[in-house]
């Protein structure tokens, strides 16, 4: 079982903002922005590169969900913004490996990214 399927399971403890059939969002335990959350698949697909078509319904299911639950969080707003990340493998910066959408605002954040 991976770490998040362990937070759908409630057997690790998480701040959930969201939550159906397909995916469940929860703040990041180590925020990087005023506003961090993920939001993560309830199929263990390791990461995007993984991915099948099969799965298509459900990354479009994660990044709506993004969107509002940004919303709910109060950072989609005119002069507001927030980002979306995905880390895949390595030099990506994938340390968890299951699918999981970040989601970053609150602040302005820089690009490129580090
Ligand atoms: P990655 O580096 O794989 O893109 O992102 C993994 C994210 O999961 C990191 O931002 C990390 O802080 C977060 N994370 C790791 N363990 C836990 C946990 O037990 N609970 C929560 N809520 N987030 C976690």
């Amino acid at each position: 079982m991976t770490l998040f399927e362990k937070i759908v399971a409630r057997e690790i403890p998480a701040d959930i903002l969201h939550e159906d059939d397909v995916c469940i969002a929860f703040r990041d335990i180590s925020p990087q922005a005023p506003v961090h959350f993920l939001v993560v698949p309830k199929k263990p697909i390791p990461r995007v590169a993984e991915a099948e078509f099969v799965d298509q319904a459900t990354l479009g299911h994660l990044l709506l969900t993004a969107g509002k639950v940004a919303t709910a969080e109060g950072v989609n707003t005119a002069d507001g913004g927030f980002r979306v990340v995905i880390n895949n493998g390595a030099d990506g910066g994938e340390t968890v490996p299951h699918l999981h959408v970040h989601v970053l605002g609150g602040r302005p954040l820089k690009w490129p990214p580090g």
